[in-house]
């Protein structure tokens, strides 16, 4: 579903990302860790295009440069980044995952046939769409209310259905548990293993380990910007490299 070979970052003299390769299969829920600084953002970034890398990416066995967003959008993978995005004063939820799905279904837009469809008709869908995610997520309650009268969980779930708007068949996530209660972890844990079942395909960046390895298929572990294991959960964990790599983020995190 998406292959990445080889890819770079350097900022200034600095190799955030050094070579890293990554395959993720139809369907397949790939875990991403490593100590804090090791890459795993910047690598996000490189595949969603959106800072300048080297080494080449297919989505679906075809060619999408980097650097280009709205390609790897429109190809269908989707971004969730590590802060909640600043919603539109006032704008209700359901708003907020509306005009999400506007820009992306340009895809559906183009790819199908525009003038047959009236647009009332390709409006009410984008509504019902909308909905549904939103019931998936547990939002359809507060759907009409203002977005930033969210919890922090309730948006950090928001952010997800926005990313969900427009089908995307894979999704790269930061760190979404990051800021979350038990009760919010667990409730996103429920989220995530839905979209599995929806066979959504996933490269998830979190700390907590238990999330990873109750959602994962298989772990990569990044250090200093390379993949120094990869693997089943229990094999990878066990790992000397790992420990000794990883050690160190469980102390800072303190969790
Ligand atoms: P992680 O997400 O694993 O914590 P990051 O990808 O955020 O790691 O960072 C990897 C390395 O790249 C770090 O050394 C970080 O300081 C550096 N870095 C990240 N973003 C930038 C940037 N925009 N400019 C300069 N250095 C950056
Ligand atoms: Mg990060």
């Amino acid at each position: 579903m998406l292959t990445a070979e080889n890819v770079e970052v350097s900022f200034g003299g600095v190799r955030a990302v050094a070579g890293v390769s990554i395959n993720l299969e139809d369907e397949e829920v790939v875990g991403l860790v490593g100590p804090n600084g090791s890459g795993k953002t910047t690598f996000l970034n490189a595949l969603s295009g959106i800072v300048k890398a080297s080494g080449s990416m297919r989505i679906d066995g075809k060619l999408v440069p980097f650097g280009r967003p709205r390609q790897v959008w429109r190809a269908g993978v989707a971004r969730v980044f590590q802060a909640p995005q600043t919603f539109l004063e006032g704008l209700s939820v359901i708003d907020n995952v509306l005009l999400s799905s506007d820009q992306l279904s340009m895809r559906g837009l183009i790819g199908s046939t525009v003038g047959r469809v009236p647009m009332w008709k390709h409006e009410r869908n984008r509504w019902r769409e909308a909905m549904t995610v939103l019931e998936i997520a547990g939002l359809a309650d507060v759907a009409e209310a203002p977005a930033d009268s969210l919890t922090y969980g309730h948006q950090r779930m928001l952010e997800l259905c926005r990313a969900l708007a427009g089908n995307p068949r894979v999704l790269l996530l930061d760190e979404p548990s990051a800021g979350l209660n038990d009760a919010e972890t667990a409730e996103l844990g429920r989220l995530l293993q839905e979209l599995r079942h929806r066979r959504i395909a996933m490269l998830l960046i979190d700390h907590k380990i238990d999330f990873v390895d109750t959602l994962c298929d298989r772990v990569v572990v990044l250090d200093l910007g390379q993949v120094i294991a990869e693997g089943v959960g229990e094999q990878v964990w066990r790992d000397p490299l790992v420990m000794s790599a990883y050690l160190g983020v469980t102390a800072d995190a303190a969790d």
